[in-house]
C-alpha cells in the first residue's frame, strides 16, 4: 500500500479497515477475472485431460506464436536472432528453442527496453517485482493474458484440493506478507476480513506465542475450508496447535512461494487433519507446477510455459535429475521471457502421476532453506516477508540477512553506484514496519557476500534459536 494510503487505513477502525480490504479485494477481482480469465480456466479444466501429443502440440503451436510475436515486436529477440542468422522458421520445436540463448536477470537489467515489445509502453503494463534467491531485486512487465492464465492456474490448484476460489466462495483462511493489522496494535483481533470473497486475513506480523491462541480461537470460530499461506508460517499455528494439544480440522491447506520441508508437511498434515497441496509460481510468471490429489510430485503446467532443467554449462540434463530451471512464458506478449534462467533447482521425474494426467512431475523445488527470525517479544518472522521491501531497490544487487541477537540485524548490501541515502532509508523504513521499531537495523554496504561451504548462498542467517 503507498504510505500515505497506510497511515490513513492505519487509523481506521478495524471494521472500517474491513470495509476498505473488501472494497479493494472488489476491484483487484474484477482485473483479475476478467479478459481471458474464462477462456483459460475452460482450456485448463480440458487441458489437464490431454495426451501427452495434444500437450506437446499445443506447447509447440503457442512456442511458433511466440517466436514469430518476439522476432516482429521485440528488439532483444530481432537482434540475438538476427546475430545468429535464425528467422522464426528454424524454431518450431520445444528442441529448437535451445538455438536461443539463455536469457539471465543480468541481460535482462541491460536490455530492459529492448525487451519490451513496441506494442505496449512501460506507462501502461502490468509490472511485478521479484527478489531472486540472492535478494536482487528484478523488475518484469507482464500483459493481462498472463495475469488471467495465473489467476486460472490458481483456479484449477483450488479445484484439485476440492475448493471453489472464486467471490463468495468457500471460506479462506490466508496468511501471507500483507500488513493489514497495524503493527503496533498489542491486542486482537491479529486479522481482517474480506467480506467480498469470504476470505480471513490473518498477520504474519503478530505471532508471538502469547497472541496465538487468540489466532485458533479465530479460526475455529470462523470455519475455513482452508488455510493458504507461507509454510513456515502455517508451520508456526501448526506447532502451536500441537504444544497445546489441539487439532484444527481443515479440507486443505494450500501452501507456496518457499520450500516446504517434509518435517513442516508432517506436522501441518497432522494439525489440521488433511493434506498440503503445495504449488510453485516462479515470481516472474514463466513456471506453474501444482500438486494433485495424489501427491506424487508437482505437475508441471504445460499450457502455461515450457520448463527446461539444465547443468551448470546449459546443457539438458537427464529426467531425475536434478538442474537449473530454466522456463519460457506462453503468454507474456508485453516482455516475452525465451530460456528465463529462474536460479531455482528441481528435477523431472521420471514416469506421470497414477491421477492420469499427463502433465510432467516435478520434484519439490529445492531453493533456500530459511530460518524463522525471533524478535525479543517472541513473534516469529518469516523470511519470505521480509522480501518485500527489497523488491522497489533495484540500486540492490545482492543482500543478506543476519540476525546478530534479539536486538539487532544486519542487513549486508552489495549495491550498485545509483545505491543512494533515500535507498536505504526506504530500506530500513520497510523492514521496521514488518521487525518493528524497537529492532536495531544496520546497514552494512559489502564488495561480495559469503557463501557457505558447499556454495550455497543463505539469504537469512538467523544466529538467535528458535523459540518454539
Ligand atoms: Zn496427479
Amino acid at each position: 500500500m503507498e504510505s500515505k494510503f497506510k497511515e490513513l487505513y492505519d487509523r481506521l477502525p478495524v471494521f472500517g479497515q474491513n470495509i476498505i480490504l473488501s472494497g479493494y479485494s472488489a476491484i483487484l477481482d474484477h482485473q483479475r477475472y476478467s479478459g481471458k480469465f474464462n477462456s483459460f480456466k475452460k482450456l485448463l479444466e480440458e487441458s489437464q485431460y490431454y495426451s501427452s501429443e495434444q500437450l506437446n502440440n499445443y506447447q509447440q503451436n503457442k512456442l511458433q506464436d511466440l517466436i514469430a510475436y518476439s522476432y516482429r515486436h521485440v528488439k532483444y529477440y530481432r537482434k540475438i536472432m538476427d546475430e545468429r542468422n535464425l528467422t522464426p522458421d528454424d524454431i518450431t520445436t520445444i528442441e529448437d528453442l535451445r538455438k536461443l540463448p539463455i536469457l539471465t536477470k543480468d541481460l535482462i537489467n541491460k536490455n530492459f527496453t529492448d525487451l519490451l515489445s513496441d506494442e505496449y509502453d512501460m506507462a501502461s503494463v502490468a509490472k511485478g517485482h521479484t527478489s531472486g534467491t540472492t535478494g536482487s531485486p528484478l523488475e518484469i512487465c507482464y500483459s493481462n493474458d498472463l495475469i488471467h492464465i495465473n489467476y486460472a492456474m490458481l483456479d484449477r490448484q483450488y479445484a484439485w484440493a476440492g475448493i471453489k476460489l472464486k467471490r463468495f466462495g468457500d471460506r479462506i483462511a490466508v496468511i501471507r506478507g500483507n500488513v493489514i493489522v497495524p503493527l503496533h496494535q498489542n491486542k486482537p483481533p491479529f486479522w481482517r476480513h474480506n467480506y467480498f470473497h469470504n476470505h480471513i486475513l490473518l498477520s504474519s506480523f503478530h505471532m508471538s506465542q502469547d497472541n496465538l491462541a487468540s489466532y485458533i480461537d479465530k479460526l475455529e470460530r470462523f470455519k475455513p475450508k482452508v488455510i493458504d499461506g507461507y509454510p513456515s508460517t502455517v508451520y508456526v499455528l501448526a506447532k502451536y496447535l500441537k504444544n497445546s494439544g489441539r487439532k484444527l480440522k481443515l479440507e486443505a491447506v494450500l501452501t507456496s512461494s518457499e520450500t516446504l520441508f517434509d518435517f513442516q508437511r508432517e506436522l501441518i498434515e497432522d494439525s489440521f487433519q488433511c493434506k498440503i497441496f503445495d504449488y510453485f509460481g516462479a515470481a516472474e510468471r514463466v513456471l506453474f507446477s501444482t500438486e494433485c490429489d495424489k501427491h506424487e510430485g508437482h505437475h508441471i503446467a504445460s499450457e502455461y510455459g515450457i520448463t527446461e532443467v539444465l547443468d551448470k554449462n546449459d546443457q539438458p540434463v537427464n529426467k531425475g535429475q536434478t538442474g537449473y530451471l530454466v522456463a519460457t512464458s506462453l503468454h507474456n506478449r508485453a516482455m516475452p521471457l525465451i530460456r528465463y534462467m529462474t536460479n531455482d533447482m528441481s528435477a523431472v521425474k521420471n514416469g506421470l502421476c497414477s491421477c492420469g494426467r499427463n502433465l510432467p512431475l516435478m520434484d519439490d523445488v529445492a531453493t533456500k532453506a530459511e530460518d524463522l527470525l525471533t524478535l525479543k517479544d517472541g513473534r516469529l518472522i518469516s523470511p519470505s516477508v521480509l522480501t518485500h521491501p527489497f523488491k522497489p531497490l533495484t540500486s540492490i544487487i545482492e543482500s543478506q540477512i543476519i540476525q546478530e541477537d534479539l536486538d539487532n540485524i544486519v542487513i549486508k548490501l552489495v549495491t550498485s553506484s545509483e545505491f543512494s541515502q533515500a535507498d536505504e532509508v526506504e530500506l530500513i523504513h520497510g523492514l521496521s514496519e514488518r521487525l518493528g521499531k524497537d529492532v536495531n537495523i544496520r546497514i552494512e554496504k559489502v564488495d561480495f557476500l559469503t557463501r557457505t561451504t558447499s556454495g550455497k548462498f543463505k539469504w537469512v542467517i538467523s544466529k538467535v534459536a528458535l523459540g518454539i
